[in-house]
């Protein structure tokens, strides 16, 4: 059976550090799905779509990567997508605070689920999508952080 994992994320904006855990979760798995979450909590920067289209033009000589949107619940999403891995990124403890409590949360959701972390490659751990918008909106260059052009 093909091993599918879901990266969801909010994505606002995908940087170069989100592109290597993809291709690196590409030894893994047979295909990828990165899916752009709707969080209730976060006012998005950039639209939906745009990143949709940006996120999907990274990826357009890959088969086995795809980009979609959704705003059920990340659990729900991937059992109807039949994705039984969740991808997810890890640059220090702050992050893992955070998605560990995501993970139990989204196995007790949905058993069948497992998350995959994979530890950031040194050169990326310094990227994130807040210093991006910081930069981006004083007018600054994000152009080395993002694997697109805007
Ligand atoms: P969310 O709002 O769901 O946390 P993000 O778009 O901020 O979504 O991040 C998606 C995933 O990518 C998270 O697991 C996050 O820890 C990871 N991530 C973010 N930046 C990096 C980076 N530079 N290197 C590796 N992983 C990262």
């Amino acid at each position: 059976m093909k091993k599918i994992a879901l990266f969801p994320g909010s994505f606002d904006p995908f940087t170069k550090g989100h592109e290597d855990i993809v291709l690196r979760a590409l030894n893994i798995f047979d295909e990828i799905v990165i899916a752009i979450g709707y969080n209730s909590q976060k006012k998005r920067y950039f639209e939906t779509d745009f990143m949709l289209e940006k996120i999907s033009s990274c990826f357009a000589n890959y088969g086995n990567i795809k980009v979609d949107k959704y705003t059920e619940l990340t659990a729900i999403y991937a059992h109807n997508h039949n994705a039984k891995y969740l991808l997810r990124g890890l640059r220090n403890t702050t992050d893992f605070e955070y998605e560990n409590t995501i993970a139990m949360v989204n196995k007790d959701l949905y058993n069948g689920l497992e998350t995959v972390f994979l530890i950031t490659s040194p050169k990326f751990a310094f990227i994130s999508s807040t210093i991006i918008r910081e930069v981006h909106s004083y007018g600054g260059d994000v152009s080395r952080y993002i694997p697109y052009q805007l």
